[in-house]
């Protein structure tokens, strides 16, 4: 485990040395105080970040928010505890700021950084000493811990899952599923852990974590083009802030937004509906797409498609079920669904597809696009490299099928 470490960055030398002597009786050994942004800044990226920053507001308040937010854009601290007076209303928007990004954040208000002041403040926080950049595990407090069960050990992992053209079926993007991998290497699906993410308010956490691993993944292998796809949820765009959060994370990691999509799900009415609508407006402005899941069968209903900007239409994998079964409803259904998204002018992608019968019969109905079993199932980020140099082999394979197919 890595020595604790902090940055101190206060105008007073006599603030800056009280900090340094609590941290260090509170087991921090790797200690710097600066009395200016810009050093501080320049210390923590040089260190590869800190597991606590204690900040000034008095310095310069404005350019203090500029650093927290790099801070909390490049995950140079898991904490951050800020001194000094702020206008009413602005702390909370400030802490909710940055904990969208992942932060622990504590107001010290006008008091000094005693020991006594900092041990009741710091007392819920566990800095880790493991890898910065990764809050989601590291900044959990016992709370979270409790709720999270499981969580408390392993990490998330992004799972990509190819999405491919219906006629041609060449890849051209992935959905990225969140997995939590256990110690013991057994993996949880979602809907083992993402209500215990939900109750402890990770889901922005996790989505940026996401963010970074399937981009990062698809660099690796020197590829620019192939889209993302990753899940909201309705109360994550309900709040201030998110999509500006997404943004900055986007520009942080130098991706286009029009390589991503968004896919929401769920019927319940959307919470702070003006809000939900302002982000979401933002996002689609910004070039990102924006996908109504698991439609027809699943959550999403003919409202929601209505009041939103969406770009695609998934349509849930139950319409898809089962093509020889002979229902005729269950074709209507289907094809009336496709009509309904492409008079829309969105895209259709058809989930859950998993034999050559489903894709050729989306291939009569003029489906765009398909995700499914067929395709590839959810893979570890790590095993995108093999996949994609295996992808003309199996294109070839798919080929050989559809060359099998009867006309019509
Ligand atoms: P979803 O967004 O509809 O994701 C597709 C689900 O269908 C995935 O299950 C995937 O593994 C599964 N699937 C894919 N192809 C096939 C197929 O050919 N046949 C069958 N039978 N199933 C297939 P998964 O990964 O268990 O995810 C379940 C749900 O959890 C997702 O449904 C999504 O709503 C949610 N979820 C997953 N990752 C995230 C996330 O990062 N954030 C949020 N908010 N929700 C997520
Ligand atoms: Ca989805
Ligand atoms: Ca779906």
């Amino acid at each position: 485990m890595s020595p604790l470490s902090a940055l101190v960055l206060q105008a007073s030398g006599l603030h800056r040395s009280t900090a340094v002597t609590a941290l260090h009786h509170l087991g921090y050994s790797f200690l710097s105080a600066v009395s200016s942004n810009a050093i501080a800044l320049d210390r923590m990226r040089s260190q590869g970040g800190v597991h606590l920053l204690i900040c000034d507001v008095r310095i310069d308040p404005v350019a203090c928010l500029e650093l927290l937010q790099t801070v909390a854009r490049e995950r140079l601290a898991h904490g951050v505890v800020v001194s000094g007076e702020m206008a009413p209303g602005t702390w909370s928007a400030l802490s909710h700021l940055l904990q969208l990004q992942g932060m622990r954040v504590f107001w010290l208000g006008n008091d000094a950084a005693t020991l006594e002041r900092l041990r009741a403040l710091l007392s819920d926080f566990q800095p880790s000493g493991g890898q910065l950049g990764l809050p989601l595990a590291e900044a959990a407090t016992d709370d979270d811990r409790e709720a999270a069960g499981p969580l408390a050990r392993g990490k998330l992992r992004a799972y990509l899952q190819p999405k491919a053209n219906v006629d041609t079926a060449q890849i051209y993007g992935f959905e990225v599923l969140a997995r939590w991998q256990l110690e013991d290497g057994a993996v949880l699906l979602p809907g083992e852990f993402l209500s215990a993410l939900r109750r402890s308010g990770r889901l922005d956490g996790m989505l940026f974590e996401l963010m970074t691993q399937a981009v990062e993944a698809l660099r690796a292998q020197g590829n620019n083009e192939l889209k993302l796809s990753f899940n909201l949820e309705p109360e994550q765009i309900a709040q201030t802030g998110f999509a500006a959060a997404v943004e900055r994370n986007l520009r942080g990691l130098d991706i286009d937004p029009r390589r991503i999509t968004f896919e929401l799900t769920e019927s319940s009415p959307l919470h702070a509906p003006a809000l939900s609508l302002e982000n979401v407006l933002r996002l689609r402005l910004l070039g990102c797409g924006l996908a109504i899941d698991d439609f027809g069968c699943g959550h999403s209903t003919l409202q929601r498609l209505m009041e939103l900007p969406f770009t695609e239409l998934k349509l849930d994998r139950h319409l898809l079920a089962d093509v020889n079964n002979g229902d005729p409803r269950r074709l209507i259904v289907l094809r009336n669904a496709l009509a309904l998204g492409r008079e829309l002018g969105l895209r259709v992608i058809a989930e859950g597809v998993e034999n050559a019968a489903q894709l050729r019969q989306l291939q009569q109905l003029g489906c765009d696009c398909a995700q499914g079993y067929l395709f590839g199932a959810p893979l570890d980020a790590s095993q995108i490299g093999t996949f994609l140099r295996g992808a003309p082999l199996r294109l070839q394979k798919l080929e050989a099928v559809q060359a099998l197919r009867p006309a019509n």
